[in-house]
């Protein structure tokens, strides 16, 4: 039985446990003790070790988008680009992208994806190619299926978002019901969004999570633009919209909520919701800054999520959502950074359909994160400020060893499987 000895592990709380030793049976933790000294036989741990890292809302072929489409332009002419880029991928070159693209994720930490997957052209092939990619790829993926149906509220799909879409909210749950879990595959449901399901549809995707206990999430008030047409349409917000059309009866995670008002946050937290925040793509898209100090203190939990992949770097993320706050509010320690973490690992896991993912602890799923503190970010820190030192000053580059279900994926910062730039490399090459 293969035991780990971790210098330091992250076990709950805002401080380090030192000197942990964790029993890995198989794809689950057996034990979690403590030991001043390693056993000689341990495989030795040295930094910090955390859980798998949970990527809550992920587009893997956003990635092709990186450093083109960041200088200027809005939210909507970077749209654009998405789209003509969607245009064009076939399942080959969108799976060797998302296979490329969760090996990146994996070398960051991530052992769990949640892909917020719409580009169906009408059938399997693409999400085929998704579950290929993650599994060659070494992660954990929950694929959200997201119904896509409206280029706009009272709009027909136009250009390449034709390719979003099924025939109807039926073809739509037909569609997405011949797919089933699997071994590391779980299956999730989404509305895209108010401007693509109406709340009739949104209804009958809520019907069909249900029947399935499968996660439910729906992009939420990302932009100020889509509650104008929101209220313009439906006289209510993206928020009200959804609850009355009972998509909170299901595990929900609202994605983004970064335009709520005090009522929507009052319902979002009465509900138990799940609010996915992706602070390095809100901040790229000039999104603003969502309340997530509000949204966790009416009821909320926080998941973190990569999105349009310009950064796939989930420490970016955790200290984004105190950093960002600060800036709007003021004040500094909105959020406490056991609170943090949790979004990253456990809530994040949650949120995907994964309860036996995010925690050390006995009869959890083996993942383990470790982060070196050998690099010129973290030399010198001392053990007792290590969780927040990873929270504000590591980066993806300090992840050292990651395990996914027992399995060494990454080994002393290299992915076992292959040659991660290079195969973004090629599959970027393709594209363009
Ligand atoms: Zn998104």
């Amino acid at each position: 039985v293969p035991a780990y000895w971790c210098e330091l592990a992250w076990l709950g709380g805002d401080t380090p446990t030192a000197g942990v030793v964790i029993d890995v049976d198989g794809e689950r933790i057996r034990a979690v003790a403590t030991a001043p000294a390693p056993d000689p036989r341990a495989v030795r741990l040295d930094g910090l070790t955390l859980p798998g890292l949970a990527n809550a809302h992920s587009h893997a072929f956003h990635r092709a988008l990186r450093g083109r489409t960041h200088t200027d332009g809005s939210f909507w002419t970077w749209r654009d680009e998405m789209y003509a880029l969607a245009g064009r991928l076939t399942p080959e070159t969108m799976g060797a992208l998302a296979r490329a693209t969760f090996a990146e994720m994996a070398l960051a930490g991530i052992t769990t994806v949640g892909e917020f997957h719409y580009l169906h052209d009408g059938a399997d092939a693409m999400g085929d190619a998704l579950v290929a990619a993650a599994s060659e790829a070494g992660v954990r993926l929950t694929l959200i299926d997201a119904c896509y149906l409206h280029g706009g509220i009272g709009q027909p799909r136009v250009g390449p978002q034709r390719r979003f879409g099924d025939a109807s909210v039926e073809a739509w749950a037909r569609r997405a019901g011949r797919r089933v879990d699997a071994d590391g595959v779980r299956m999730a449901a989404a509305s895209h969004s108010v401007r693509a399901v109406t709340p009739d549809e949104m209804a009958v995707v809520t019907a069909w999570a249900r029947a399935r206990q499968a996660p439910l999430h729906a992009h939420v008030s990302e932009q100020p633009a889509e509650n104008e047409q929101c209220m313009a349409a439906y006289g209510r917000t993206p928020t009200r919209v959804l609850a009355d059309a009972g998509a909170f009866s299901s595990p929900f995670t609202a994605v983004h909520a970064t335009h709520v008002d005090a009522a929507d946050i009052a319902l979002l937290g009465a509900a138990g919701v799940t609010v996915a925040l992706c602070p390095t793509t809100e901040r790229d898209l000039a999104d603003g800054v969502g309340a997530a100090a509000a949204l966790r203190c009416a009821g909320c939990r926080l998941a973190l999520g990569t999105d349009a992949n310009a950064m796939i770097d989930l420490f970016e993320e955790v200290r984004a959502v105190e950093l960002d706050e600060r800036l709007v509010t003021g004040r500094r320690g909105v959020h406490r950074v056991g609170d943090l973490w949790a979004a990253a690992t456990v809530d994040g896991a949650a949120a995907l359909g994964w309860p036996d993912v995010g925690r050390l602890a006995v009869g959890q799923r083996a993942d383990l994160v470790t982060v070196s503190f050998d690099s010129v970010r973290l030399a010198g820190t001392p053990p007792a400020d290590a969780l927040a030192a990873v929270a504000f000053a590591a980066t993806a580059a300090d992840v050292r060893t990651v395990m996914v279900d027992g399995r060494v994926v990454v080994a002393d910062g290299h992915h076992v499987a292959m040659d991660v730039p290079a195969e973004l490399d090629k599959a970027l090459a393709v594209l363009r």
